[in-house]
């Protein structure tokens, strides 16, 4: 198989964009802020489509202008909505992302997984081909991710992670929006403490 997962990272901040495809057409996660130095890593494969985990501006900064270049749409959990705004108070997504939605690319699909709790429209995107998830701002390596040192909905984000995740193979690779990656069975095993230590920061 040549779809392969590209991580960028740009220069400023520390977000993971991926971008998923082969030679000729990639789907675009979480593009951030970098736009330039995004389709320079894309290079000159098609992007069929721009998909945001969730809507916090450093994931969507860039979204329109990545999806641009190739007039692909840019897809987005509708409860996001308002929070997308304060990054594109003007221009609104192309595709209102639902559980269960898939998209594909090259020869693998990614399917949505809702998972709410770090904002309400918070996606993860699972690749069952490539034995990969991508979690955004919902699982990173330490745990359930917060925002600006604040967890929104912290029971809800570790229900959604115990729920809809952990229930993946053990041997999938988790790809978060932030930091480095880990696997669903790590995650697993430090499941329990992440409940019993509460919304603490693990900064
Ligand atoms: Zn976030
Ligand atoms: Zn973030």
């Amino acid at each position: 198989m040549s779809t392969r997962i590209d991580q960028f990272s740009p220069e400023t901040g520390d977000l993971n964009a991926w971008i998923v495809g082969d030679d000729e057409e990639v789907i675009v996660i979480d593009p951030g802020s970098d736009a330039a130095g995004l389709l320079d890593a894309v290079g000159d494969r098609e992007v069929l489509a721009v998909i945001c985990t969730h809507g916090h501006a450093d994931h969507v900064a860039a979204a329109l202008e990545v999806a641009e270049r190739d007039e692909a749409p840019v897809a987005l959990h509708p409860r996001d909505r308002s929070l997308w705004r304060e990054a594109h108070p003007d221009e609104d997504a192309d595709i209102e992302m639902e559980d269960g939605g898939v998209f594909e690319v090259a020869d693998v699909a990614l399917e949505v997984i809702h998972a709410p709790g770090h904002t309400a429209g918070s996606v993860c995107l699972y690749c069952e081909d490539l034995g990969a998830v991508f979690t955004g701002h919902v699982l990173v390596a330490e745990g359930a991710a917060a925002q600006d040192g604040e967890f929104p909905d912290f029971a809800r984000q570790l229900n959604a992670i115990g729920e809809n995740l952990l229930t993946l193979p053990s041997d999938t690779r988790v790809l978060p929006g932030h930091g480095p990656e880990t696997t669903i069975a790590t995650a697993e095993k430090q499941f329990d403490s992440w409940i019993a230590a509460g919304p603490v920061l693990g900064d």
